[in-house]
């Protein structure tokens, strides 16, 4: 028999299974509670099990998580990780700073195939989907780094690493399950973040589902010719359909929308551009993030000058918006979220 992966089953799934081994559902809780509360990754932790059990479990079961190959941090304290899996394959996650909370950006694919033009990840093409305990894994992980540079940990998870979340929907949906839950992390579905290059058929979908964390759109340009250069994906998913997908979504949810946007010097970001987005937003609450532009040699774009943004800025507040501007962190890392892995795998 195929050993199975023990970090993509929910608390059912493991009952099922462990009562397939002759197991009792209360030595299930306890696996359970080692693997998502107390967050170890081998049987061998697992203390109030008996030796033979602990022998048994891993004649069945495997976990698929992670490795830290790389650490690094940046002046600016932000710190990126490079996590090696399995199969030799490297993702990336990192760890934000501020104020009054700690951000970890995840990874949930190897690469990207939605190419956008604009985007580190999306030239690397796509290679595989992560699995749940990949996903987790890179949560866990910083969560404990935090921790150990004597921080509070994690605040706050989005999920704007590498790869197009909504194109892993189910490993996606499982892994906020186990990060949400109170038998898991039992982290508040408020402070989890899923932003997609608008997936459309799946962004109706969480909405069917009851999606209870926020969710974020890369529009990063307001019409669709435009759109349609960068963002190839806006070929098949055009901005009419995003726009009832997302009337949609807030319908059903009740949510404000996040709307993601990269000023691309001479590109998408002047005053007409700024119009046309605040058109595109009429017709749900948004909360725009317009964000500083990281350039790298994958691609040939340049970031908006100050005055520039300002301008784009201020026409958008002028119209009572709520609009945040992010500044890129990690510059001298390569910490960008979007902008991950290119370079480890070019070794
Ligand atoms: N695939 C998802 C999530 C990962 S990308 C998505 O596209 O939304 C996370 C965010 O980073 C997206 O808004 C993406 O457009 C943006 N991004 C990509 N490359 C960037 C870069 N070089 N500088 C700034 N933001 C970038
Ligand atoms: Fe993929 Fe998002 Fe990058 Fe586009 S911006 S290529 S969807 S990771």
């Amino acid at each position: 028999m195929d050993k199975r992966d023990i970090l993509s089953l929910s608390f059912d799934e493991l009952v099922t299974a462990m009562e397939e081994c002759g197991e009792k559902k209360f030595r299930a809780t306890q696996v359970y509670q080692w693997i998502w509360q107390k967050r170890v990754r081998s049987f061998d932790a697992m203390s109030n099990l008996s030796q033979k059990l602990r022998e048994q479990l891993a004649e069945v079961f495997y976990f698929q998580t992670i490795k830290v190959s790389t650490a690094k941090k940046s002046t600016d304290g932000s710190c990126k990780f490079a996590f090696s899996l399995f199969d030799g394959n490297v993702v990336e996650g990192v760890l934000i700073p501020a104020k009054d909370r700690m951000t970890a950006c995840i990874s949930s694919q190897v690469g990207c195939g939605l190419q956008c033009a604009f985007c580190a990840t999306g030239s690397l093409g796509f290679t595989r989907n992560l699995s749940v305990g990949e996903i987790t894994d890179q949560f866990f992980v910083m969560d404990a780094a935090a921790k150990e540079d004597g921080g509070q940990g994690i605040s706050n998870i989005v999920y704007m690493g590498m790869g197009e979340p909504l194109m892993n929907y189910k490993n996606v949906m499982s892994s906020i399950d186990r990060l949400t839950e109170e038998k898991g992390a039992g982290l508040a579905p408020s402070r989890i973040t899923v932003s997609t290059s608008g997936i459309i058929r799946n962004i109706k979908q969480l909405a069917d589902d009851g999606f209870s964390c926020n969710l974020a759109i890369s529009l990063h340009a307001p019409k669709d010719m435009l759109r349609s250069q960068i963002m190839p994906i806006n070929k098949t998913n055009p901005l009419a359909k995003l726009s009832d997908a997302l009337a949609y979504y807030h319908e059903k949810t009740g949510d404000r929308i996040t709307i993601e946007y990269v000023l691309l010097q001479g590109v998408n970001d002047s005053v007409q551009h700024a119009r046309e987005l605040a058109e595109f937003t009429k017709r749900f609450p948004v909360k725009i993030n317009v964000i500083e532009y990281n350039p790298h040699e994958k691609a040939p774009y340049k970031k908006s000058d100050r005055q520039t943004l300002d301008a784009f800025v201020s026409f958008l507040k002028g119209l009572n918006l709520i609009v945040n501007v992010r500044f890129s962190k990690g510059k001298d890392i390569a910490a960008a979220c979007g902008q991950l892995a290119a370079k480890q795998k070019r070794k």
